[in-house]
């Protein structure tokens, strides 16, 4: 009988072609605009400091060429002609954070960002909230733009979440690759459309806590190949298997600060 293999790693290139992929398809499907929100991928060195790379700042992804995003180590230093995204902070540190996710994308969309300028948590109103990971999607309050205010305070709203909104700004989505983590922006801006529908006629009903818990330990088996969910109520440390990391040896010369 034979086993289904992984296929060899991908190259550096065809990661960032990924990443700019994914960018331009953010704009494509209505989630973003212009050069708002940025992409980035975690992408290993074999070393303790594990890397990613991100989309350039202030760029339109249609501009952009694969060259042009920038790989990035944890300490903040960047390789290349371009400046990295101007929240390569909040990506660098939702990593360190993070051992599951692979992919962060953060995007200015607009029933998202309309809920995150109501300064709004989006409650269980919906049973789908739970594909987030928890009873609620968290709304973190707001900070200026890349600064480490903005960073500290994503990572806590994200905190057993795999999305949350940015007061007065947009959203975040986090993944296990790119394609999972744009599928998860796309959810969250469905159900944040939905909400916001639900508020202009006085609120929908809320599903209770003992009812959420049951989806989610119910998501925890859901469809093919359904990725853990964290237990709420437990701090959430998945535990990383080192195969399904991205890890192919990247050299990153000329690092700037
Ligand atoms: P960058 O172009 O620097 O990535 O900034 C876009 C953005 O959304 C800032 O929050
Ligand atoms: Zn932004």
């Amino acid at each position: 009988m034979s086993r289904r293999k992984d296929f060899e790693p991908s190259t550096n290139r065809e990661r960032r072609a990924e990443i700019l992929k994914t960018a331009l398809k953010m704009n494509e499907v209505g989630l973003n605009q212009g050069s708002a929100g940025n992409v980035s991928l975690r992408i290993g060195d074999f070393t303790e400091n594990n890397g990613f790379m991100v989309t350039p700042s202030g760029i339109p992804y249609d501009e952009c060429t694969v060259d042009d995003m920038v790989p990035m180590t944890m300490e903040g230093l960047w390789s290349g002609k371009m400046k990295p995204s101007s929240e390569w902070k909040f990506h660098r540190d939702i990593y360190k954070d993070r051992p599951d996710v692979n992919a962060v994308i953060h995007t200015h969309s607009t029933f998202a960002t309309t809920i995150a300028c109501l300064g709004k948590d989006i409650p269980a109103f919906h049973y789908m909230v739970a594909v987030a990971g928890g009873r609620n999607i968290r709304c973190a309050p707001y900070h200026t733009f890349g600064s480490q205010e903005l960073s500290d305070a994503t990572v806590k709203a994200l905190l057993r979440r795999k999305a949350c909104l940015l007061g007065n700004h947009g959203m975040i989505v986090t993944g296990p690759n790119l394609k999972k983590a744009l599928a998860m922006a796309v959810e969250v801006e469905e159900l944040c459309e939905m909400y916001w529908r639900t508020l202009q006629v006085g609120g929908g009903n809320m599903i209770d806590d003992e009812e959420m818990g049951r989806v989610l330990v119910k998501f925890q088996t859901y469809g093919q190949f359904a990725p853990p969910m964290e237990n709420d109520e437990d701090e959430y440390r998945p535990k990383l298997d080192p195969r399904k990391t991205h890890n192919p040896k990247v050299s990153l010369p000329k690092m700037r600060r």
